[in-house]
């Protein structure tokens, strides 16, 4: 088992490190790399993402991926490494998992996953604008549509899930979002033990923000699945537990949802629970052990039941001394 640890600027230098020495000391097969990427990199070297680093990410299969900084204002030869990265190894889906966790002020119930499209969209960056007029390319294909919804429709089967809802807005964009739904409802035929619906994205997120127990596998475009994932952790905990993965052909990348978050970094109190979850998610998903993950997933659970929390969450704990008391509870 390798992987790749690229920790980026702010709060992924404290909660990446602390998170994988949990798994390296628990699970000492386990062989990690260490990669820059993100906007310190960027300034020290010209490249937000190296060649070396997408070589070691590619050589380990395995990646965790912590958060990086993005200037507020255009930067010539400045790309988001993690957009970059995700399209060069080829993950097509982020899974974003939101669960009640106890002690983060979260609501009762909520058990779902939000399976996003992650290669187009309106993210495929092909804007123009001549000062009066600014237009973007919103591009939805046959082949990205369905692999998504075969990945959706696959998870949800394994995981035993009830039902997938297809999200979005085929009554303003037939053509677009219409492929998007027909693909899903393509590849929903060969499961006929899962239910599926469709909701408009406006809908969706009424419903979510009323009734998040109401969904169980929610499928989405690229766009809407980023917006909607948001909205999704806020019943969970908020960024500081919100975990993701991206998937592709027999590679993965961890992700914390949150970003740099430069008000508390530095201080050692960042919440190290989303990027454990993540490695949680690389166990079942990537490396198929769904044991560990669970075991890794519960321990986290128990210590958060017990009142231990870093100051996000209300409590006092560091970054640190939560890792600790996760890696007591595994041993
Ligand atoms: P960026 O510019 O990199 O996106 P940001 O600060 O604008 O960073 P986030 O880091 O995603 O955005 O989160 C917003 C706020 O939520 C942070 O400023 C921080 O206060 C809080 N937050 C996010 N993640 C964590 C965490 N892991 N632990 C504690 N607080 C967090």
């Amino acid at each position: 088992m390798k992987l790749c640890v690229i920790a980026g600027d702010g709060i992924g230098q404290e909660v990446v490190p602390q998170a994988v020495r949990v798994l390296q000391q628990w699970l000492p097969a386990l062989d990690c790399v260490t990669a820059d990427a993100g906007w310190d990199t960027f300034q020290r070297t010209g490249q937000a993402l190296p060649e070396a680093t997408l070589a070691a990410a590619r050589d380990c299969g395995a990646v965790i991926f912590g958060a990086v900084s993005s200037p507020a204002y255009p930067v010539p030869g400045y790309r988001s490494p993690i957009v970059q990265l995700r399209r060069a190894l080829g993950c097509h889906a982020n899974l974003r998992p939101t669960l009640s966790l106890p002690g983060c002020g979260a609501r009762e119930g909520v058990d779902l996953l939000l399976v996003r499209e992650n290669t187009e969209d309106l993210y495929i960056g092909e804007e123009q604008s001549d000062g009066e007029t600014a237009t973007a390319i919103k591009r939805i294909t046959r082949s990205a549509s369905r692999r998504v919804a075969e990945t959706a429709f696959a998870l949800a089967a394994a995981d035993g899930r009830r039902r997938v809802t297809i999200v979005h807005k085929a009554n303003i964009m037939p053509l677009t979002d219409g492929l998007f739904r027909d693909c899903a409802r393509e590849v929903a035929a060969a499961y006929p033990q899962i239910a599926v619906d469709e909701m408009l994205v406006d809908t969706a997120a009424l419903r979510l923000a009323q009734v998040p127990q109401a969904f169980d596998v929610i499928l989405a475009p690229n766009l809407y699945g980023d917006i909607l994932s948001d909205l999704a952790a806020a019943f969970g905990g908020g960024l500081g537990v919100a975990a993701s993965l991206n998937l592709g052909a027999g590679i993965a990348i961890a992700e914390p949802v949150h970003g740099s978050a430069p008000d508390i970094a530095g201080r050692g109190i960042a919440n190290p629970v989303a990027s454990l979850l993540s490695l949680a998610m690389l166990l079942r998903r990537h490396w198929a052990l769904p044991q560990q993950a669970a075991q890794l997933e519960a321990a986290v659970k128990h210590c958060l039941a017990e009142g231990l929390a870093t100051p996000d969450l209300g409590g006092r704990s560091s970054t640190a001394a939560f890792c600790d008391a996760v890696l007591a509870r595994l041993r």
